[in-house]
């Protein structure tokens, strides 16, 4: 029997889960949290000056890039968390069951750092910085694209400030 998780698209270069599917998968698990009264937590994650990895190593070493985020984000969550490409160098990640705003904030810091750790392809060391927006459900948004879209507001804020996480509309962390 065909089941939903056989037709989620997954995107070619990554194997994660495009943003269709993905939408769908938010849209199940609010439902669960609201259920059952949980919190979940929405990352937006883009990586910082992608552009100039692809104009001085090449388009290919871009997609290896793209590739090692995609396997550290999927390695660093937890088991039932979602992770998936959104487009082009931004990832979304869902966080189920958690509890404080401080407590995603510090789990960002750390996947910010786990993404930030060198990788080498051919020889060549690369460091990967990334940026990281916030939204909660219930405190930011009780809807799917609310939550994404306030994740992404948080996640340019954290670009802006030159701080790595952000929590929607609040200050940045300071961790
Ligand atoms: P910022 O620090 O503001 O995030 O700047 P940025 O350079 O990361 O700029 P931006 O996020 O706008 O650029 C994303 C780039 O990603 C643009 C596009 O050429 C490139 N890109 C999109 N999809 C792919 C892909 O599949 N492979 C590669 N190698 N590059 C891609
Ligand atoms: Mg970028």
């Amino acid at each position: 029997m065909e089941t939903a998780r056989q037709i989620v698209h997954l995107d070619a270069l990554t194997g994660l889960p495009s943003r269709a599917s993905f939408e769908q998968g938010l849209a199940h698990e609010l439902i669960q949290a609201k259920r059952h009264g949980r919190s979940l937590a929405v990352l937006f994650i883009d990586i910082d000056k992608f552009k100039s990895i692809n104009d001085s190593y090449g388009h290919g070493m871009g997609d290896l890039v793209l590739l090692t985020v995609a396997n550290r984000l999927k390695s660093f969550v937890r088991g039932g968390d979602m992770v998936s490409r959104w487009s082009g160098d931004e990832f979304v990640c869902v966080l189920l069951e958690v509890k404080e705003e401080a407590d995603v904030a510090r789990f960002a810091h750390q996947l910010v750092n786990r993404i930030a750790e060198p990788c080498e392809f051919n020889g060549t060391v690369i460091s990967i910085r990334s940026s990281v927006g916030i939204a909660m459900y219930s405190a930011h948004g009780e809807e799917a694209d609310i939550l994404f879209n306030n994740a992404d507001i948080a996640m340019y804020k954290a670009k802006g400030s030159k701080k790595r996480v952000v929590v929607f509309h609040t200050d940045p962390t300071p961790l």
